[in-house]
């Protein structure tokens, strides 16, 4: 059986001190309230990876937002996959649309990424996901799938079984727009027969796909009891300590 994993993913937000004390909280009420074996992951900012890490207990890990495709060397300002690995993070997203919008990541850079974080013993979160002119203009459902193909499907099935995915529809994030449950079924059953033609059922039916855009307290309960969606990841909601854990108990 595949895990059930919802992640925070904060963005660029909080000060040492709240991100402390929002740490804390969501540990400690994970701990008292939620009996089912799902995962949590909260990826924070780089710069307080370490500090968090001391907090990580229980079914709570911490992870990284992005890490350099390469291992070392003369990139002011950025992160390694042996860095992230030194402090015993185990999770690193990658490939986030505001990444791939903002920075410049391309399919070709992510497979190096991904190939980075995995030699080092990181689980990539990969994000995918349409935006609002492709979702009304192309095949987007082909479109999320050559993303897999182009930075993913060059891996072998044991590495491949190391990732998690996170579907997340760019006209969803940060928008209160979120994809209904059908549409986010619609979608993860579609790439899971994507991983299934290229691994095979077995790697499909263990591949953790998340579900990420404006997910709420409120909507997190339907968008979760999809088949084919197995948690969530989250911006927004995952900085208040009371919204995130209520999502996690949704699943
Ligand atoms: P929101 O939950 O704020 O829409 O953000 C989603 C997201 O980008 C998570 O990575």
């Amino acid at each position: 059986m595949r895990k059930k994993i919802v992640a925070g993913n904060w963005k660029m937000n909080k000060t040492a001190e709240e991100a402390v004390a929002l740490t804390s909280e969501i540990v400690h009420m994970i701990a008292d309230e939620v009996t089912s074996d799902v995962e949590v992951v909260l990826c924070v900012p780089s710069l307080y990876l370490s500090t968090l890490q001391q907090y990580a207990t229980g079914r709570v890990s911490i992870g990284a937002q992005n890490i350099h495709q390469k291992a070392s060397g003369a990139y002011t300002g950025e992160i390694s996959a042996p860095m992230v690995k030194s402090l015993n993070i185990p999770y690193v997203i990658l490939g986030h649309s505001e990444r791939r919008q903002y920075f410049g990541e391309t399919d070709e850079i992510l497979a190096e990424k991904v190939n980075i974080a995995l030699e080092n013993g990181l689980k990539p979160i990969f994000c995918c996901g349409e935006s609002l002119e492709q979702r009304q203009n192309e095949d987007y459902i082909a479109l999320v799938q050559a993303q897999l193909t182009n930075a993913l499907f060059h891996l072998s099935a044991e590495q491949f079984g190391q990732l998690v995915i996170a579907y997340e529809p760019i006209w969803a994030i940060g928008t209160g727009l979120t994809a209904s449950a059908q549409q986010a079924q619609d979608m993860h059953a579609a790439l899971r027969s994507h991983i299934a033609s290229k691994y095979g059922a077995e790697v499909a039916d263990n591949t953790t796909i998340q579900y990420g855009g404006s997910v709420s307290a409120a909507n997190a309960a339907e968008l979760f009891s999809s088949p084919d969606v197995d948690g969530g990841l989250v911006g927004g909601a995952s900085l208040k300590s009371r919204d995130f854990v209520n999502i996690v108990k949704a699943i």
